[in-house]
């Protein structure tokens, strides 16, 4: 599938700045902006451009989009000086997916509690 092509999605059309979003960081593969219901004092969601629908969808083929998706994530966490900050990813709606196209979850600016709820 071609990058955001996925006409429903509503991250992909995020992507497409059909819908506006704060913008974190942005190359060929990788959009993050930060999260429009935050969690914490920051929190930031990096996808891959290409529609992904969740990680358990993820094959072979998708190996380039998921280390640059978290290689893009370290970068926003230090260009926002969070030198502790959790990563969470929702697969599937028990786990608290709402939306079915795959993102990385940066948290940061507080304490978390382990295990998580
Ligand atoms: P999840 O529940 O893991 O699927 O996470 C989806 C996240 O997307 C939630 O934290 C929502 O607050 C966030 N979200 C939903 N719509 C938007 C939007 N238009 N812009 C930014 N974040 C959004």
């Amino acid at each position: 599938m071609s990058p955001s092509a996925d006409a429903s999605c509503l991250f992909c059309r995020i992507v497409r700045k059909e819908i506006p979003a704060k913008i974190a960081f942005e190359d060929e593969r990788v959009l993050a902006f930060h999260d429009v219901a935050p969690k914490a004092p920051t929190h930031v969601l990096v996808i891959p451009k290409t529609h992904v629908a969740r990680l358990s969808d993820a094959s072979g083929d998708h190996a380039a989009l998921l280390g640059p998706c978290l290689v893009a994530l370290t970068q926003i966490a230090r260009a926002l000086s969070l030198d502790s900050y959790r990563v969470v990813i929702n697969d599937g709606a028990e786990a608290g997916q709402s939306v079915f196209h795959l993102h990385l979850h940066l948290l940061g600016g507080r304490a978390f509690a382990w295990p998580p709820g």
